[in-house]
């Protein structure tokens, strides 16, 4: 057992701060109280105890490929199976890929990322190859996979059963977007993923073009065909038009925004505010290891500043922080995200806060700040 005392904790959903002590068994948080302890104690002295973050979308086999493309259109960098980023990967040894990918890994860790959604490509292959560079790294992984039979097939009996393999392997499939699969295929998968309980995700109008293709052709915008399928997570949702923003508020769907990345690419950047005035649960991602770290300290702050740049209003800094916890962990069936007596304890110290923690958190803490860093009730990092 371990008792974390003395810090001031940001508490359940509400995260209104309490000085309480934290007790953990095993992975789960067994009680809050204001007095008392059992097992090892860690001292939260000066510190605020806060759910540690959950990254909803990272690409983490492209950490090989880092800042290159720069100011190439989008279609040249990633769109499959041509982009620069499928070149790179190409040329890159397995033990490279895994080297970077473990690289990035701690550095989500030291950011005080405990967990993180990735698509992975590369079939089962792919899949082995995150599962080995992740050994002896204490963070919980994700993993979304995908087949090339996906894009490249006709035969729905094939697809279904390459889906079902893919399933075998890893936690649900993420797929590149409606560019590159058909709607008929999209709602298989869905349906194949939902069969297990896995999780189904795709992209969705990351950029305008993909929208006014996907009306020209379909009829239908991107985001209504993904609502159509069933996807559970809708990644980017950068440009909606029409009645998207209502359709995915009405729907089960979580819409996972990646500010920076759009910023980087120069697609847009996503209408967070309106996402959240149509009621729909939102979380964070930092994309693609091309263009972007994966700290989620800076994903938050970016979302925070730009979003009350372009609405030129105020938002709650409480509302993007719920973006890298208490959001995604409702979307992804974690119980996580949360100080709560029966959740898992996944939770981070931060020494050296202002009188604000949450608006501190995005602001100033990197790092630096994070005095320990809890996973499944172990300590990763820190005291
Ligand atoms: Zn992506």
């Amino acid at each position: 057992m371990i008792t974390i005392k003395n810090a001031k904790v940001l508490c359940r959903e509400a995260m209104e701060l309490q000085k309480l002590n934290i007790i953990i068994q095993d992975n789960e948080i067994v009680e809050l109280t204001p007095r008392g302890s059992k097992g090892r104690v860690v001292d939260g002295q000066n510190c605020v105890a806060a759910p540690s973050l959950i990254n909803s979308h990272v690409h983490i086999g492209d950490s090989v490929a880092k800042d290159v493309g720069d100011g190439e259109p989008i279609e040249k960098i990633v769109k499959p199976p041509n982009g620069i980023k499928h070149r790179i990967l190409g040329e890159t040894s397995s033990k490279e890929m895994m080297n970077s990918m473990r690289n990035s890994m701690e550095e989500m860790l030291q950011t005080g990322t405990t967990t993180f959604v990735d698509f992975r490509e590369g079939g089962v292959e792919g899949i082995e190859i995150l599962e080995e560079a992740s050994k002896n790294i204490p963070i919980r992984k994700i993993v979304l996979g995908r087949h090339a039979s996906f894009q490249e097939s006709d035969d729905l009996t094939q697809i279904k059963m390459a889906a079902k393999e893919i399933l075998n392997h890893c936690d649900g499939i993420g797929l590149s977007g409606f560019g590159e699969i058909k709607d008929d295929v999209a709602r298989l998968i869905v349906e194949t993923c939902d069969e297990v309980g896995k999780l189904s995700a795709i992209h969705v109008a990351e950029y305008l073009k993909l929208q006014s293709e996907s009306l020209n052709v379909h009829g239908k915008t991107e985001i209504q065909r993904a609502v159509d399928a069933g996807f559970n997570l809708l990644i980017h949702m950068t440009e909606p038009v029409d009645h998207d923003l209502e359709t995915v508020g009405r729907s089960n769907a979580t819409v996972v925004s990646c500010p920076r990345s759009n910023g980087a690419l120069s697609v847009g950047i996503p209408p967070i505010k309106a996402m959240l005035d149509n009621g729909v649960n939102v979380a964070l991602g930092t994309d693609n290891l091309m263009f972007n770290s994966p700290n989620m300290f800076s994903e938050m702050e970016y979302a925070l500043k730009v979003t009350r740049g372009i609405y030129k209003t105020h938002l709650d800094p409480l509302e993007i922080f719920k973006m890298a916890t208490v959001n995604p962990a409702k979307a992804l069936g974690l119980e996580a995200g949360v100080i709560e007596e029966g959740k898992i304890a996944d939770i981070m110290l931060i020494k050296g806060v202002s009188g604000d923690p949450i608006l501190s958190i995005i602001n100033r803490t990197r790092s630096k700040g994070i005095n320990t860093l809890i996973k499944d009730g172990s300590v990763v990092l820190g005291a």
